[in-house]
């Protein structure tokens, strides 16, 4: 029996948004379509060209990053979900894991979020390995495909200001993580916990790994 990953990953997206008070934006959120339209109708004239070149960049990373950010004057987060993470079940369920986790940290302690964002690659990168260790454990639970910690990290070669020493730092956290649900552990890490809980109480039948049942 095959279980139905779509399904899974809106109860994940309700379950942890609930958990850890995050709004979320998609794509076609109305207000966003909206200012992107006025903010496309501005760029027609020609003296405002460069804008369109912004507005075409920011659709292109729309398209293909999901983030995760502060909510202004609020607990909580905002996680916006790419086109490419919202069209793939499985992308969708590493996804939502992976931007809670950062969601975690925000409410726990949006001053430490923004002074780690800002001012160190090796915290950025040490919150970075968290997220893709949480994503990687999603993914895992319901796929029960293995892989690499390289593999898990790629997209971090683009546009993460990270250095290449940060990025390999990440992937030696990452790997450790690895090592600990390979020998059937859950990850020392608080929304894997969750993400267990979740998938046990609604979806048992989608855990696909025989230790984590
Ligand atoms: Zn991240």
């Amino acid at each position: 029996m095959s279980a139905d990953l779509a399904a899974v990953a809106a109860t994940l997206r309700a379950e942890l948004s609930a958990r850890y008070h995050t709004d979320e934006i998609t794509p076609d959120t109305w207000w966003l379509s909206l200012s992107r339209t006025a903010l496309g109708a501005v760029a027609m004239i020609p003296a405002m060209t460069w804008l369109r070149q912004v507005l075409d960049v920011l659709d292109a990373e729309m398209a293909a990053r999901s983030v995760c950010l502060p909510k202004i004057g609020g607990d909580g987060a905002v996680i916006v979900y790419s086109a490419a993470a919202l069209a793939d079940p499985i992308e969708l369920i590493e996804t939502v894991a992976h931007e809670h986790e950062h969601a975690r940290v925000l409410k726990a302690d949006p001053d430490l979020q923004v002074a780690m964002d800002y001012t160190s690659g090796e915290l950025r990168a040490t919150t970075e390995a968290r997220a893709y260790a949480v994503g990687a454990f999603a993914r895992y639970l319901v796929t029960g495909a293995w892989q690499t910690a390289d593999e898990i990290v790629a997209p971090l070669a683009h546009g993460y200001l990270l250095s290449p020493a940060d990025r390999e730092h990440v992937a030696t956290l990452v790997a450790s993580h690895l090592a600990t649900m390979r020998a059937g552990v859950v990850p020392s890490l608080e929304v894997c916990h969750v993400v267990l809980e979740i998938l046990r109480a609604h979806h048992p039948g989608a855990i696909v790994v025989e230790a984590f049942r």
